[in-house]
């Protein structure tokens, strides 16, 4: 295993931001992965874990520890009844995993289509959209336990996955580094349409899985959600901040602040998810709003940009400013999506 010092990671990222990485290996295989934890014990440096780089934000001063690339690869599967069991490796491109599942007619992540990051980044906030999450095709989570420092294999139960958690993100941030995800799939099962933006384009008849991807695709393009090279708006980390989850009474009293505007959808019982890019809009901050080098999307209000040049500390001074007339004018603070590397 190779260890290199001072790289860059705005490339290696979505955002285009930051500084270095003190020290930085690329690990091909499990072995590697132990070897690159194990340097990184015995230096006592902090360990960074780099998949997609699409859900992250690197401070100006870099990362002064290590910075563990996944590049493990490789695709395997079984079928012991009627159903596929696939398992991807952490490293493989999740879009381009989708692509094939919907091509061999395997049904259970087709309206995940188009997002950009890596197999290994899908458990850990439970990766979901329009309708469908990782978490109901997860069988199993392998992982390297840094606190065992053994390989260990979770069951979708052990990973307690909510909406956009999962114990890799909340409880147990930090101890578990993925190294490949077990999904049961459905061959020739039905595209999932639940979602209010599927359900009117397929109001009348049930599509195919190609079609339904395709539909996903047009969707996010529509919202430069897809990540492509020509896009003026595509160096972001995609949805900046959640969507907020509160109480229905807490919820009931806002939304009669606001003459019944608020727009909202059942979270569970006794709560309600509001969209963030609502919010985010009548508190001022529209599509295509510009602060120097950073701005927000002109195709939606929740992704902030690095228009070109852009710091990290461009970027923060945006986030703060769009938390705090948030929080001013609904009293709701806003939780930003991506995971913040280095000092800020
Ligand atoms: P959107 O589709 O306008 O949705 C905004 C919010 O409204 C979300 O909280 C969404 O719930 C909710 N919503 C909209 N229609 C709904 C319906 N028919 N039933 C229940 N809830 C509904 O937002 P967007 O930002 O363009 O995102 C599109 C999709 O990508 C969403 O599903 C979003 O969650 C997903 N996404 C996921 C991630 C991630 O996994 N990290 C990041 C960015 C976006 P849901 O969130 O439950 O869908």
């Amino acid at each position: 295993m190779n260890i290199s010092e001072n790289v860059p990671l705005a490339p290696l990222t979505t955002l285009e931001v930051g500084g270095p990485a003190r020290f930085f290996a690329s690990v091909e295989t499990e072995d590697e992965v132990i070897e690159a934890f194990g340097f990184a014990r015995e230096r006592g440096l902090p360990v960074f874990v780099l998949g997609g780089g699409s859900n992250i934000l690197v401070s100006d001063k870099g990362f002064e520890g290590l910075v563990v690339r996944i590049a493990l690869k490789g695709l395997s599967q079984d079928s012991p009844g009627e159903d596929m069991l696939v398992r991807a490796a952490a490293g493989e491109n999740w879009d381009s995993f989708v692509a094939r599942c919907v091509k061999d007619d395997l049904a259970g992540i087709e309206c995940m289509s188009g997002i950009p990051g890596t197999i290994g980044g899908t458990p850990v906030q439970n990766v979901g959209a329009y309708g469908q999450e990782v978490s109901e095709t997860i069988i199993a989570v392998r992982c390297f336990d840094r606190q065992a420092e053994g390989i260990v294999e979770l069951s979708n139960e052990q990973c307690s996955f909510g909406y956009r958690t999962s114990i890799f993100n909340t409880i147990e941030r930090e101890r578990y580094m993925v190294l490949s995800v077990l999904y049961r799939l459905t061959p020739g099962g039905n595209a999932k349409i639940v979602y209010r933006e599927l359900v009117d384009r397929f109001a009348d008849r049930q599509p195919s899985l190609a079609e339904t991807r395709e539909a996903v695709l047009t969707i996010r393009r529509s919202k430069s959600m897809v990540i492509e090279k020509d896009d003026p708006n595509r160096r972001s980390a995609g949805s900046f901040f959640k969507n907020p989850i509160g109480e229905t009474d807490k919820f009931k009293e806002l939304n009669a602040r606001f003459n019944g505007e608020v727009p909202h959808f059942p979270a569970g019982s006794g709560k309600e998810k509001i969209p963030a890019a609502w919010l985010i809009e009548k508190a001022g901050f529209q599509k295509g709003f510009e602060m120097g080098n950073v701005g927000i999307s002109t195709n939606h209000s929740l992704a902030i940009v690095n228009r070109g040049g852009a710091s990290a500390a461009e970027i923060v001074e945006l986030k703060d400013a769009i938390q705090s007339a948030v929080n001013k004018k609904f009293g709701i603070e806003l939780v930003p999506e991506p995971i913040f590397v280095g000092e800020f």
